[in-house]
């Protein structure tokens, strides 16, 4: 199958002195290679954790309670920190919203790259210095060859996220995860990211998955879209499907919170009412409930299961069963 990575009912909680914080709650999507999928939700939906399952990069307390996470037809799960070690950076790698927090100050841009290619790709010093260069070309930054004896704080801030992005697809991984790569940088910043990404998704054969909190940053990158709420998957579709035509009431939310740049709110964000639900003590019904403002009875005494509306977009929504009464939903995007 053309399945890069499939991961199945994966369960990660945190086990902290408070108890078990469950975080992700039987989790199951996958990836195609060369595809590109966003994970959308906010803070605490478990999108950064999902990530970090994948990546076998899970903090302590955290840890893969359950699951599997088939890379390459192989369990990455039961795999060791020493076999991750060598997946990392080569099959698979990431780049996160701070490039200060990736990039090491004391060597230059050129010589991080060349790190990595030397030690995933056996390049002699100077195949690895001509690689950094085609790397920093890649990415847009301007006269690499001078750039790239440059230090990180001589890079600006959209500088140092391609820098990232270069050492990130300098060995040439099958997957790609960037976790809100744009947040902590300026709009007409993020524009340009967001374009290299996708331009670079068609140049490399690299599969991404982007994970943000912004439903729009997704549906102009990636071609489906997985969008979380409380540890779960609430809707999952085409980003065509869920963006212009969301059957779920949280990713009607999500739409409706996106900055609108004529309303003149560059940077805010419209949030949905009320907080997402303890981790600590999961709701057994639907996690959305208490902030859905289509909730019946039944969305508390039991979660839902997915509906599919149509091919390849599911939804977990009592509102999508046969016998729930009609309502009138809003929030798909108006073309
Ligand atoms: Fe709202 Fe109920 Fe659907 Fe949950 S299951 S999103 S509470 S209508
Ligand atoms: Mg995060």
């Amino acid at each position: 199958s053309g399945k890069l990575l499939d991961v199945k009912e994966l369960y990660t909680s945190f086990y902290t002195h408070l108890g078990e914080v469950q975080a992700i709650r039987g989790v199951s999507f996958h990836l195609d290679k060369g595809e590109a999928l966003g994970i959308v939700g906010e803070s605490g939906s478990g999108k950064s954790v999902t990530s970090l399952s994948v990546m076998k990069l899970l903090q302590y307390p955290g840890k893969v309670k359950s699951g599997q996470i088939m890379f390459k037809g192989e369990d990455l799960v039961p795999k060791s920190n020493k076999e991750m070690m060598s997946i990392r950076g080569d099959q698979i790698a990431m780049i996160f919203q701070d490039p200060m927090t990736s990039l090491n100050p004391v060597y230059t841009i050129g010589n991080q790259i060349m790190e990595a290619v030397i030690k995933h790709q056996g390049l002699s010093k100077s195949e690895a210095r001509a690689k950094a260069i085609e790397m920093l070309t890649l990415v847009g930054i301007p006269s690499p060859e001078q750039r790239v004896d440059n230090f990180p704080h001589e890079f600006s801030g959209g500088m140092r996220q391609r820098a990232m992005i270069a050492i990130a697809l300098s060995c040439q991984p099958d997957l790609l995860i960037a976790d809100e790569p744009t947040t902590a940088l300026d709009v007409t910043i993020q524009a340009q990211i967001l374009e290299l990404l996708k331009e670079l998704k068609d140049k490399v054969n690299t599969a991404i998955i982007l994970i943000t909190h912004d439903l729009g940053v997704v549906a102009d990158v990636c071609s489906r879209i997985v969008v979380m709420y409380g540890g779960l998957i609430m809707e999952e579709g085409s980003a065509e499907d869920v963006f212009y035509n969301p059957t779920h009431p949280y990713t009607m939310g999500l739409i409706k919170s996106i900055p609108r740049l004529d309303l003149n709110e560059k940077h805010r964000l419209i949030p949905i009412p009320g907080t997402p639900p303890d981790l600590l003590n999961p709701p057994t019904g639907c996690p959305f409930a208490t902030r859905c403002p289509y909730a019946m009875q039944v969305c508390v005494k039991e979660a839902p299961k997915f509906y599919v509306t149509n091919e390849g977009h599911r939804a977990a929504c009592w509102l999508l069963d046969p016998e729930a009464p009609k309502v009138e939903t809003t929030g798909g995007v108006k073309r």
